[in-house]
């Protein structure tokens, strides 16, 4: 699918539906997944979101963000006055982690090239990080990200500078509640700056049912094992 020059950034190839077919460069990834994962949404999106790497939902039904966490960023586009199918919703790794792992450094880096020539060809007014490992892989340094959240900044991403409005990830908001109102009023930002939907300020407003989700987060050995919403 693409020649090999260390990083994969300049000569990762996509298909004209900005897919990737058979890509077998991380061999536990190949054994773990079911199916590529890729990115879905317009191909001339003014809004992509950015996620670590599809967990078992994902896997199974080949659409990023179709689980708990799905539902949740679907809540906060609502209220943003956006649906699913007005942004592109892609991920760092296109393939699912062995046990929801995070993606190691070396996955990461091959699987870059891919995000580099979506996001050259789709070019989006604004990018938006869900989570830290996508802030950092995009911002290539450490992210304080429940810190930075709501941050826009600039990074070098394939041939161009992106805007990029770093976001906690959803799945943040389901174990721990008082997440949800900073996580909303990103998603209504993020449509404002893109020029999008309707971005009502009372809507971005998230209320509260009482399941607060899983307590704790659920960490194991520093993973944040996101793929498991
Ligand atoms: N978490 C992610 O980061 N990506 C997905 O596609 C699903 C959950």
């Amino acid at each position: 699918m693409h020649g090999d020059d260390g990083s994969g950034e300049t000569t990762a190839t996509l298909d004209d539906d900005l897919r990737v077919t058979g890509c077998e460069r991380c061999p536990a990834l190949v054994e773990s997944r079911s199916r590529i994962v890729n990115g879905v949404g317009p191909t001339d999106a003014g809004l992509v979101f950015l996620g670590e790497a599809p967990g078992q939902n994902e896997d199974e039904q080949g659409e990023p963000f179709v689980g708990r966490s799905g539902d949740v960023l679907d809540e906060a586009l609502q209220a943003a006055g956006l649906v699913r199918s007005d942004v592109r919703i892609t991920n760092c790794v296109r393939c699912r982690p062995p046990d929801n792992r995070d993606p190691t450094t070396a996955e990461l880096s091959n699987c870059r090239g891919y995000l580099a020539a979506e996001l050259d060809r789709v070019d989006p007014e604004l990018l938006v990080t869900l989570g830290k490992v996508p802030s950092q892989h995009v911002l290539d340094r450490d992210v304080a990200i429940t810190a930075e959240a709501g941050s826009v900044v600039d990074a070098r991403i394939g041939e161009s500078s992106r805007r990029v409005l770093l976001s906690v990830h959803p799945a943040a908001t389901l174990y721990d509640r008082s997440q949800r109102e900073g996580f909303f009023e990103s998603i209504a930002e993020a449509a404002r700056i893109a020029g999008i939907g309707i971005a009502d300020d009372t809507e971005a407003d998230a209320d509260g049912g009482s399941n607060g989700g899983p307590s704790g987060g659920g960490n194991g050995g520093g993973q944040s094992r996101l793929g498991e919403f």
